[in-house]
């Protein structure tokens, strides 16, 4: 039996955030050699903080005997004037967070929040939490990176802003705010081995929504299919789509996991309409839980075919998530000619035309 108590997260200028998840308390138990099982409980937590701290758990007032859900949540211990409250956010972003990127933070987010509530689901029952901390770091070009769990995500940024590059990096501050709260919208498709769907799925949903909403130019995500296209090519040699972080190789979601699903977009077509990413989340929200969890690529294809796919189209993207491919540019081209994709090589360019 393993035992997981909850792990130091992150030190915020104003106070410490603590990662009650994912691990949580589970243990891992061998039944007479025949299954091995993870068992999970539920823990009632009790939260005491120092003199004058403030401890803020997403969704709840009090701090003792909380019940806090499997995937965990990040519990901030701190200053009350660290956070940001509105209706229906709390925001903690570290002082020192840079002031060019730190000012679009908040207004993004209540976009990118009306957007997925009108065009996936209401996904926030009480307060959408965000964490962002910032760490001075000169030497390197200002980045960030990150999670989400529940109704929460943590994003964790380091290094410097130049002047000439504000703009660019606040654009990509901005597609890393779509994309954590994609996860927290998005419907949750299977574990680790459907990972493409999660991962895909956020960056192609959260580069739909920036365009939509006018804080993308449609050209970002033309040359992205193409650098998803060039970068993937290689590893898709070494392994599938199904779980492929196992096997080192986690970018392949987020690349070849919008492609797919981009393919998926054209499959809906063969019925006169095509559906984006947006409705066909939608639409396999309509999946019972028990079939999204125990059988999802199963609750994926019948939500194809319920959107007008042909059955040939969604065997041709079950036959490219599950293989690796020894030419994985005619996997490409295949996957492509059979659910319709209208696409265009040039040399090694893709370019996918609307
Ligand atoms: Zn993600």
């Amino acid at each position: 039996m393993v035992l997981y108590a909850p792990q130091p997260f992150t030190v915020f200028d104003k106070g410490v955030s603590i990662n009650t998840g994912p691990l949580g308390f589970s243990c891992k138990v061998n039944l007479f050699g025949i299954s091995e099982k993870i068992y999970e409980f539920l823990p009632l937590f009790t939260f005491k903080g120092a003199k004058d701290e403030k401890i803020i758990i997403p969704g709840e007032s009090k701090t003792e005997n909380v019940s806090i859900p499997n995937l965990g949540s990040f519990v901030f211990f701190g200053s009350k004037d660290a956070v940001e409250e509105t209706e229906n956010l709390q925001l903690i972003i570290d002082d020192d967070f840079p002031q060019s990127i730190q000012k679009h933070i908040a207004p993004t987010v209540k976009r990118v929040m009306a957007y997925y509530d009108k065009n996936l689901r209401h996904a926030i029952e009480k307060k959408l939490m965000i964490q962002m901390t910032y760490e001075t770091d000169t030497t390197v070009q200002y980045r960030i990176g990150g999670n989400a769990q529940n109704n929460q995500f943590s994003g964790k940024a380091r290094g410097s802003v130049a002047e000439e590059d504000v703009e660019e990096l606040v654009l990509m501050n901005k597609g890393f705010l779509a994309h954590e709260m994609a996860h927290i919208w998005q419907v949750k498709l299977g574990e680790d081995n459907m990972r493409w769907y999660a991962e895909g799925g956020a960056e192609l949903l959260s580069y739909r929504a920036m365009i939509d909403m006018d804080i993308m130019k449609e050209d970002y995500l033309i040359n992205r299919i193409n650098e998803c296209f060039t970068e993937s090519k290689t590893e898709l040699e070494k392994t599938s789509l199904v779980a492929p972080q196992i096997q080192g190789y986690p970018q392949l979601n987020y690349t070849a996991g919008m492609l797919t699903l981009i393919a998926a977009e054209f499959a809906t077509a063969a019925d006169g309409t095509r559906d984006d990413i947006f409705k066909i989340d939608r639409e396999l929200g309509k999946t019972s839980i028990d079939s999204l969890n125990n059988f999802p690529q199963e609750a994926f294809n019948k939500t194809l075919i319920s959107l007008g796919a042909t059955q040939e189209s969604v065997s041709a993207i079950e036959y490219f998530i599950h293989n690796k491919h020894e030419n994985p540019h005619k996997a490409y081209m295949n996957l492509f000619n059979k659910t319709g994709v209208k696409y265009e090589v040039n040399e090694d360019r893709l370019l996918i035309k609307d």
